[in-house]
């Protein structure tokens, strides 16, 4: 029974308004305005951003599918009937994207009914420290709809080590949940609000910060840079925490040309997953480029780092949705059964407890 660690369902209407650029949410969400507007739009779209703009129209199909359910069942077919699958939820109240069209809690309250019509589901809760009642929140989704962990994603503007975060890392440790944070750089998907209010929250790093001349996209890497974990497990020691992406596709290229860089954060990832016993890393996104099978299998060849590797695609984010069936497989048959078996059966089993 193989696991997929990492996979996004929710909808359309869990997406705030100014999600993607050029107003494109609105745009696509309106059912009159889809097929006609995506024709226009693609034709007018200056070549450079087509790439970005097929993904961008990819995405809101998937996420316009109508349900949770109906997104998941898509995802499925892609997999051996008994894969299980880590889904993520997405708590988007507090990017300053706009408004989000329905309410966070019934996300995850339809989460959970997929799960009971589906048990391969493993549902986690996204935690982002600035909604209210959130530790409430949690212990509700764990204790009474059996929800399996916490997600993470810091570059929506809050840092990893935010006091604030402290009773939801104690609840993780008293109940044993794993924690599975977003972690790679220059995400689209990050604070939209002013600057004015970005430097604010950047205020709370621990480390100096130069804010000058930085895209409001380089500054919200900061909040998710890796290193910051160091201060968490500090104070929680025990904690199990999944570093998603592996620190990217960027930092794999950069590793492939200069393999000394110090601050390449699929390094730093590595080099924690190695020293710390209970950090793990997923190879979602990133892999789905073939181009990084071969360093991968490399990495593998670590026995420390062997168990620390998840799989996982991210589903629906990323372009390999029409062959999502052909990334398990090309996967698995370059990596041979056993490292796949590593990745895809042990480890996920015991990073998820
Ligand atoms: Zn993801």
């Amino acid at each position: 029974m193989y696991y997929n660690c990492h996979i996004h369902i929710f909808k359309d209407t869990d997406v705030p308004n100014r999600f993607l650029p050029l107003a494109l949410v609105n745009i696509l969400r309106s059912t009159v305005g889809y097929g006609v507007i995506t024709k226009i739009l693609k034709n007018i779209i200056p070549f450079t951003d087509k790439d970005m703009f097929d993904r961008y129209v990819k995405f809101i199909t998937t996420g316009k599918l109508g349900s949770q359910q109906k997104i998941f069942e898509k995802c499925r077919d892609f997999y051996p009937d008994d894969t299980k699958f880590i889904v993520l939820p997405m708590d988007m109240a507090y990017m300053h994207a706009g408004k989000v069209p329905r309410p966070y809690k019934q996300q995850l309250e339809e989460l959970y009914n997929v799960s009971q019509t589906y048990p391969q589901v493993i549902p986690f809760v996204h935690v982002d420290p600035r909604r209210e009642g959130i530790l409430d929140l949690l212990k509700e989704c764990v204790e009474d709809w059996n929800f399996k962990g916490v997600k993470l994603y810091p570059p929506l503007g809050y840092f990893p080590y935010d006091p604030d975060l402290d009773p939801i890392y104690e609840y993780c440790q008293e109940k044993n949940l794993p924690l599975l944070t977003h972690c790679s750089p220059f995400n689209p998907v990050h604070f939209k609000g002013r600057k004015r209010d970005l430097k604010k929250l950047l205020e709370k790093s621990i480390d100096h910060i130069d804010t000058r001349k930085k895209s409001k996209k380089e500054l919200c890497s900061r909040f998710t840079y890796p290193g910051n974990f160091k201060h968490v497990v500090k104070k929680f020691p025990k904690l199990r925490i999944c570093f998603g992406h592996f620190g990217s596709q960027y930092y794999w290229d950069k590793f492939i040309h200069h393999p000394g860089e110090k601050d390449n954060w699929m390094r730093v990832i590595r080099d924690m997953c190695i020293k710390y016993d209970n950090f793990y890393t997923d190879i979602s996104f990133t892999m789905a480029d073939m181009k990084y099978f071969s360093l991968l299998k490399v990495l593998l060849a670590d026995q420390k780092l062997r168990k620390k590797i998840l799989f996982g695609s991210d589903y629906y984010m990323v372009e390999v949705e029409s062959n999502e069936r052909r990334f398990g497989l090309d996967l698995r048959a370059y990596l041979g059964e056993d490292y796949f078996n590593s990745i895809a059966i042990e480890n996920p089993k015991v990073f998820l407890g």
